[in-house]
């Protein structure tokens, strides 16, 4: 198997990053200059959507220069077709252009828009929705969450409770979503919600938008383990929804939230991010800094960072056969539960090992005495939700058993 780019991908890869060196602004170039992407401070490590819309004029402008500079290029959404104002990338540039933006650190634009709203808008969707959503996330304008889960429905979300009830033009909508990503920094949400309470569970479901401002919507920030707060409860009381926001028919809106739209699922991303960690990690080790602080005399750890370093090249060949798979015209299906599954679970070994090279001053959360910067002991709490959102890894087991192995359903 060649694994190295063609001319023309080597070209297109020059291209992405010559631009990446040229426009990322300065406090998201933490990672280009060869720290872990936090050296510029706390503020800047919770992404272009809270970044877009924090109290610091800096934050603010560096998520708007960088949302700019990538719609300038038509690069915010590289896997939309062209004529809806994507960049409409072959499955190979997409692959080069993620794996370009995850080397550099540099964060992705858009969203919930570009990778769920859009795609489903543009397949879904009436031109009306087409021309009044897609322009917007676009440009970096409209940032977008997404409101399937609730308490009592997550891994069996047919069993959502939310109401909508159909009165006159609108819906009026009762219910509770939780773990709504961003959707403080949101602008938009979209939403599964029960319009047929007497049909079969899949069948009484609707896809809906509305504005997340919408009197009756109330956005509760939760904090995690980690004192930051990336989800929320979101709450609907009475809360009236034009019923031309409805994407899809009525009651047809599990079949349309379920479409596997978002067409880059390699998971090349965390591939590359986690083989730079383990560089880092490695280099760290054998500075003298790291000598002071480390038990690499431990040869536990020295094996652990060999057995990471082995699981790194995995995943990395993992994302490379889904994209192979995409390029030659397939869709994989457990193939990505494979990948999510080991992504996730390797995420949490490697901040674990990376943990456990400093010993006792490997609990030191702040970032200012903590080594390397504390990453390890913060990505260790990170990385616990890492098997449960976007399908556990139990569900991810049962797709790949069932439909990978072929074994019945228990
Ligand atoms: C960081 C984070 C961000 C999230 N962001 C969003 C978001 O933006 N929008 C949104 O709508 N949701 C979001 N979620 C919710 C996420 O989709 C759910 O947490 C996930 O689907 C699991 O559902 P649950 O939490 O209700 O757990 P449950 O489904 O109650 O699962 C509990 C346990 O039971 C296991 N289990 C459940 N069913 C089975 C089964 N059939 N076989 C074997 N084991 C099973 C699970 O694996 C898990 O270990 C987010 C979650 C997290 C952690």
């Amino acid at each position: 198997m060649d694994w190295s780019d063609s001319p023309d991908q080597a070209t297109f890869r020059k291209e992405v990053h010559d631009f990446i060196r040229e426009r990322l602004p300065g406090p998201y170039r933490g990672k280009l200059e060869g720290g872990d992407g936090e050296s510029d401070g706390e503020t800047f490590t919770v992404g272009w959507q809270a970044d877009r819309k924090s109290d610091d004029p800096e934050r603010r402008d560096t998520a708007v220069q960088w949302a700019t500079a990538l719609a300038e290029k038509g690069w915010i959404a590289p896997h939309w077709p062209k004529e809806y104002g994507g960049a409409g990338l072959s499955v190979m540039e997409q692959f080069i252009y993620n794996q370009e933006m995850a080397k550099a650190g540099a964060p992705s634009v858009g969203g919930m828009g570009v990778s769920l709203l859009g795609p489903t808008v543009i397949v879904h969707g009436t031109d009306e929705q087409k021309e009044q959503h897609l322009p917007k996330i676009l440009s970096g304008e409209v940032a977008w969450a997404q409101g399937y889960s609730e308490p009592g429905a997550g891994s069996d979300l047919a069993s959502l409770q939310t109401r909508a009830d159909r009165d006159g033009d609108d819906y009026v909508i009762n219910g509770q979503k939780i773990w709504t990503s961003g959707a403080q920094y949101a602008d938009w949400l979209f939403a599964l919600v029960r319009t047929d309470p007497e049909a079969p569970k899949h069948r009484g479901i609707s896809f809906i938008t509305m504005d997340i401002t919408t009197p009756g919507i109330t956005v509760r920030p939760l904090t995690d383990m980690g004192w930051n707060q990336p989800f929320n409860e979101t709450f609907f009381e009475d809360v009236r929804v034009p019923a031309r926001n409805l994407v899809g028919d009525e009651n047809r809106g599990w079949y349309i939230g379920m479409t596997l739209l978002d067409f880059e699922r390699s998971g090349i991303s965390g591939a590359v991010e986690y083989q730079r960690t383990l560089d880092n990690l490695i280099e760290f080790l054998g500075s003298d800094e790291g000598t002071e602080v480390t038990r690499q005399d431990l040869d536990t750890v020295r094996l652990e960072i060999a057995d990471r370093r082995i699981e790194t090249e995995i995943l990395f060949n993992f994302a490379f056969r889904i994209v192979s798979m995409q390029n030659r015209g397939m869709v994989p299906n457990y193939e990505a539960s494979v990948n999510k599954l080991f992504g996730s679970e390797l995420h949490q070994r490697l901040s674990r090992t990376g943990n456990k090279a400093f010993g006792l001053y490997g609990n030191l959360w702040d970032r200012e005495v903590g080594p390397m910067g504390a990453h390890f002991v913060r990505d260790y709490i990170g990385s616990v939700p890492h098997t449960i959102f976007s399908g556990s890894s139990e569900i991810q087991r049962n797709v790949i058993a069932t439909r990978g192995l072929g074994l019945p359903r228990g």
